[in-house]
């Protein structure tokens, strides 16, 4: 009887004591499935917010239009030689070889000139401008400074214009615009300049037999190693400043810009970052001419 009833005591008459753990227990059971709950709510919206950032990024590589690739033309890369009969400028300075950077401006003179001048005196720099004839009237005052701040007044013909230049195949137009352009140069500044840049740049417009008739013409015709991509990048100079900056890397650089607002814009952070790498600024010299158009045509 005793037995029983202690067994009895057991199930049926629980002491306080026990009742209150058992208590803690279906509450540390109950915190226990919480914790597991917000635990598999956290690995479950982790998992939904990494899904959906994949998706997102993956429908964006999809649907976006992809980045801009630049045409580099093949033969302008590499193809930069010194002429037999030049004079070469040094290539090296106290062992080590100089790094030059010719920063170039087309299709000036412009309301851009003085500002780019502005900015060139700063560093120390110069640069070659190939202006375009009919604007030469319009901005005299900037050409004669240019000339006077040992910048080079370069000649881009006197129109611009594609087809007038091109679209006959022959080179008489092409010639005909320099020479009148060179004679305009000639008569306000009196300097005669024959370093001449191709509207569009000289390839695939201009042939071998056309180069031989610029070269017969007494003209040096230049093109570049690194297009900035200025002229089409308005209201964007970090682009135009992270462009010239991948492009860089040799140890002469013909610089192609652009008298535009851009331009002007990027133009001190251009300069300093090629001062960063090394690089010396040099303006064209007809003394020291060297080879840099796209065919690497030694008559040029
Ligand atoms: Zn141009």
């Amino acid at each position: 009887m005793r037995v029983q009833q202690e067994r009895a005591g057991e199930r049926g008459s629980i002491p306080p004591s026990t009742s209150r753990t058992k208590t803690h227990k279906r509450r540390k059971i109950r915190y226990g499935r919480v914790i597991i709950a917000l635990m598999l709510l956290v690995l479950f919206v982790t998992g939904i917010t990494y899904v959906f950032f994949g998706m997102t990024h993956w429908i964006k590589s999809v649907v976006a239009p992809p980045p801009i690739t630049v045409i580099e033309q093949p033969a302008k890369l590499g193809m930069i030689q010194v002429t037999p009969d030049a004079k070469e400028e040094p290539a090296r300075f106290q062992g080590q070889v100089r790094k030059l950077a010719y920063i170039t401006f087309d299709d000036g003179p412009t309301e851009y000139t003085e500002q780019l001048l502005d900015i060139l005196k700063q560093h120390e720099a110069k640069a070659t401008f190939f202006m375009i004839g009919r604007q030469l009237n319009q901005h005299p005052e900037a050409v004669k400074r240019l000339l006077k701040e040992g910048s080079y007044p370069g000649l881009h013909s006197m129109t611009h214009n594609y087809k007038k230049l091109y679209k006959s195949g022959s080179s008489a137009n092409f010639v005909k615009e320099f020479k009148k352009e060179q004679k305009m140069v000639q008569d306000l500044i009196g300097f005669t300049p024959h370093l001449i840049r191709a509207p569009y740049g000289s390839s695939p417009q201009i042939g071998e037999k056309f180069r031989g008739d610029i070269a017969a013409a007494g003209f040096k015709m230049w093109d570049w190693t690194t297009d900035s991509l200025d002229w089409n990048l308005p209201g964007q100079p970090d682009k135009i400043v992270a462009r010239v900056s991948k492009s860089v890397h040799r140890d002469k650089e013909v610089i192609l810009m652009h008298e535009r607002e851009q331009t002007v814009q990027a133009l001190p952070r251009i300069l300093k970052l090629l001062e960063d790498r090394g690089y010396e600024f040099e303006v064209y010299d007809p003394d020291a001419h060297w080879v840099a158009n796209f065919s690497g045509d030694t008559r040029l």
